[in-house]
């Protein structure tokens, strides 16, 4: 399941993250490296256990290695991959920050409130297997992701769209907006809106 040629935008946009977090994790190991190395240059007169060597260098760099693999979601490059399937459970909680004051929902718009609408998704994939999804929807599209509804999660991308056509509208899947009207791209972000005339399934 790839994106479609129209949203080349989007593929660049998994790219440059790709390579970011790849980069920001090889210059995390590369600066402690860097920093036992000039510690021991520094203190070059220390008896040798009393410099990062040995276990104290194999330690520090496997603590690097691990810290940054976290730090830096490298796991998602074995667990994200991009599915189809259709949503089974949905559970949702939420939260505000700002506020909790439930009027001032409507605020969303007026910064006066930050709705966070935690979101579980369990899709069950044409094998039978079941993955979970989990995102924070800002605005709280409810009818958007249902039970029963097909979907497609595109590796890189945090918010699935819907694979068939429906009238609830278009979600982006770079930033989560809601669009009730077909558009090019997205009016929050600019990336470019999934069209599911072209998730050819
Ligand atoms: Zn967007």
């Amino acid at each position: 399941m790839k994106l479609p040629q129209r949203n080349r935008d989007l593929r660049n946009y998994v790219l440059r993250n790709d390579v970011l977090r790849i980069s920001l994790y090889v210059l995390w190991i590369a600066v402690w490296a860097l920093s036992a190395y000039s510690y021991n240059t520094q203190h070059a007169t220390y008896p040798d256990h009393r410099k990062i060597l040995g276990w104290k260098l194999a330690l520090l760099l496997a603590a690097t290695v691990i810290s940054g693999f976290f730090l830096f979601r490298i796991w998602k490059f074995f667990t994200d991959r991009s599915f189809c399937g259709v949503i089974e459970r949905t559970s949702l909680s939420h939260s505000y920050s700002a506020a909790d004051d439930p009027s001032l929902i409507r605020g969303i718009q007026s910064g006066q409130a930050d709705f966070h609408l935690k979101t579980v998704l369990t899709v069950r994939l044409p094998s039978g297997k079941r993955r979970r999804i989990r995102f924070v929807q800002k605005e709280g599209s409810y009818h958007y992701y249902y039970e029963g509804n097909s979907i497609v999660h595109f590796r890189g991308l945090p918010y699935p769209v819907r694979a068939e056509r429906n009238d609830v509208g278009y979600v982006c899947a770079a930033c989560g907006r809601m669009h009730k009207e077909k558009a090019e791209r997205c009016d929050a972000c600019h990336y470019t809106l999934i069209d599911p005339i072209d998730l050819q399934l």
